[in-house]
This record gives structure tokens, C-alpha cells and sequence, in this order.
């Protein structure tokens, strides 16, 4: 048995919104990772097995690397058919939101998000939710993966056995990819009694951990090794390494949307780092990733600084600077937080 961390008043308000609504949209957040799209899918699986009709959104394409996920194909991607999006949005009598916690983080389905009639539910683990648009906020940080939570809310509404394998295989994905395959903010015993659960049900969770994480392009590696060699930047003082991605590089490597995952997390395999930042030039703005090891919160650098948010450990925003003074803005915001980096 695991915990009961959702708090019941929300579980019961939750199963009855479910099960008084016909047709249901799942949103995740524009940028979708693992466990974006291991907790919109799996709740698409789960919400068939009990006979609702149901369609996952993502504000824009998802990355090739997670497209064996079952049920991906089925997926609506607004920057590619936003008029179907918005015809099921206003038909739907309940949308899910999972692994976001305000709603720009959708993009420009924002308003379409805001302004449908449906009720709206919030299932998600990043702090300081937005209160406003939600008739549910099942929200809890203390959470590693909003994949984890979505296993939590199926348990307690008491159909842990409507969770078929596809169902437990998007689940799994989201735990590991949002803990960095079990290797950070991954000490909870409960994340290792619900994987459990999970090989129960029929996932190989290795050949999962293969499919996301060994599937990389020849370029995608190339690149990597190009940037650690010569992108690299070390600021011993600060125990903070960055990388910077241009456009120009991203051409010379035939960057496919998804190669940089991970590259922010790197350096932080070097001895003494435990900041790390990742940018890379987008065509508007710049994308930046933060990454921490220990107390130091990038989730307030990201917010402060950069237009964005996260975790304590895992964050990131954007700048509508060039790349060349965004990382100039960063060299002098440092200083800033030299006490703490080396606290
Ligand atoms: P990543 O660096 O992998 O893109 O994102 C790491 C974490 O930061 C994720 O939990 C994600 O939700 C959050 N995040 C990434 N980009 C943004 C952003 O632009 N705004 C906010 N608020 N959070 C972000
Ligand atoms: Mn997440």
C-alpha cells in the first residue's frame, strides 16, 4: 500500500467530474517531455478502459524520441490542426490539464484553454499553481512526476485495475524521464513500490529506458561531443557551467526537434558543479534550460530572470535578448547568487 498524499475531497470531486462527463480533452504543456505526455497518455488509456471518450492536445509536436509511446499518434497538435482543437474544446464537457501549472505554459492554446465553458481540472507537481481556472487543483510538488500522480488519482478513484499495460508503460515514462532515469529527486521508497505495480502489469522497464534513451541520430551525438569540447564554459567560482546552442550550429548538425535533451544535465557529472545552464537560439527567443544539484533553487533564477519556472532543481524560461546577450545577461546575474553556489 502506498500513501494517501491526495487529499480525499479532491479525489471524490475529481472522480465525479469524470464520471459525469461524456467527452474529455487532456492537455499538456507546448514542449512536451516524458512525463507531459507519460501522464496525458496514460490518462487517455485509462479514461477508454472505463468507456469515456477521450482526446490528448499538445500545443505543438511532441519530440521523435517518445512517438513509440502508444496512443501519441491519436494526439491532436494544435500548431498543426488548430481548428480541430478548438472544435473539440468547445464540444468537450471536461478538460484535464497535466504537468503544467499556469496556463501560458500551453502557448497559444492558452485562450482557447481560458475561455472554454468545459470544467477544467488540474493534475500537476509544479510549485505555486495559478488558483484561478480550476474547478480541481490536484497539484503537489512534493511529487516527483506528474506521471506518478496520475497513478495515485486512478488508485484512489478505485480503478487500479483499469491500469492496462499501455496505460503503466506511459506512467513509467513519465517517472523516469522527469527523475532522470531514477537518478535524482527519486528517494521516495513509494516511486519503487509503484514500479512494482507497473512490472505487474506488463512493462519491461528496461526496454523502455532503451527507447528513450537510446535512440539517438549519429549528428546527435556528434553535436554533443562538439559542444562538450568546445561550448563548454566553466565558472569554478561559481560552480556553474554553461552551453550555448546557436542556430548556425544547430544547421551544421541537422538538429531534429528533442536532440538537446539532456545536454543541460552534463556537466553536472564534472566533480564541484552544481549549476548548470543550457541555452539554445530558437527562431524568436532563446530556450533556456537550468539545472541544479543540492538546495540551489534554479527555479527562482529561472522565474527572476528568465520568463520562466520549474523546480527546485530542474527549470527553464526563455529570453527575447539576442543568444549573444542573453549570455551576457547571465555573466552578470551570477554574481548575484555567488554566496548560495557556494554555500
Ligand atoms: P526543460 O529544461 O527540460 O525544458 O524544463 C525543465 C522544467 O522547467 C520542466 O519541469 C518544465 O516544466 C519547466 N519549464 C521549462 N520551460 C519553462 C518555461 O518557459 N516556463 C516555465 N514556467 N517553466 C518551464
Ligand atoms: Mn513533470
Amino acid at each position: 500500500m502506498i500513501s494517501k498524499i491526495i487529499a480525499e475531497d479532491k479525489v471524490i470531486k475529481a472522480k465525479n467530474l469524470i464520471y459525469d462527463a461524456e467527452k474529455i480533452a487532456i492537455i499538456a504543456h507546448a514542449g512536451p517531455d516524458g512525463d507531459a505526455m507519460g501522464s496525458s497518455l496514460a490518462l487517455y488509456h485509462f479514461l477508454y478502459s472505463i468507456n469515456k471518450e477521450a482526446t490528448v492536445v499538445y500545443p505543438d509536436r511532441f519530440p521523435s524520441f517518445l512517438a513509440w509511446m502508444q496512443g501519441s499518434d491519436k494526439a491532436l497538435i494544435h500548431s498543426e490542426q488548430p481548428e480541430a482543437v478548438k472544435t473539440l474544446l468547445s464540444e468537450v464537457d471536461l478538460i484535464l490539464c497535466v504537468d503544467f501549472n499556469e496556463p501560458s505554459r500551453v502557448g497559444n492554446l492558452k485562450d482557447l484553454l481560458i475561455n472554454a465553458k468545459a470544467d477544467k481540472v488540474l493534475i500537476d507537481h509544479h510549485p505555486e499553481p495559478s488558483t484561478d481556472i480550476w474547478k480541481v487543483a490536484i497539484s503537489y510538488p512534493q511529487i516527483a512526476s506528474s506521471s506518478e500522480i496520475v497513478f495515485r488519482l486512478i488508485c484512489r478513484i478505485g480503478h487500479a485495475a483499469e491500469i492496462n499495460k499501455y496505460c503503466a508503460e506511459c506512467i513509467y515514462t513519465g517517472m523516469m524521464t522527469d527523475t532522470g532515469g531514477f537518478t535524482y529527486n527519486s528517494n521516495n521508497t513509494e516511486i519503487y513500490y509503484i514500479i512494482g505495480e507497473l512490472i505487474r502489469k506488463g512493462i519491461n522497464k528496461d526496454e523502455i529506458y532503451s527507447k528513450v534513451f537510446n535512440t539517438y541520430t549519429a549528428d546527435r551525438m556528434r553535436l554533443m561531443g562538439y559542444l562538450l569540447a568546445n561550448k563548454m564554459r566553466i565558472f569554478p567560482e561559481y560552480k556553474t557551467a554553461l552551453i550555448v546552442l546557436s542556430k548556425a550550429e544547430q544547421e551544421q548538425f541537422n538538429f531534429q526537434r528533442g536532440d538537446s535533451e539532456g545536454f543541460v544535465n552534463l556537466p553536472l557529472s564534472i566533480e564541484g558543479i552544481i549549476f548548470t545552464v543550457f541555452f539554445r537560439e530558437d527562431t524568436d527567443k532563446v530556450k533556456i534550460s537550468l539545472r541544479s544539484q543540492g538546495t540551489f533553487n534554479v527555479n527562482e533564477v529561472a522565474s527572476k530572470h528568465f520568463n520562466g519556472g520549474g523546480h527546485v532543481n530542474a527549470s527553464g524560461g526563455e529570453s527575447y535578448l539576442s543568444l549573444e546577450e542573453t549570455e551576457n545577461l547571465f555573466e552578470r546575474i551570477l554574481p548575484e547568487y555567488k554566496d548560495l553556489l557556494n554555500k
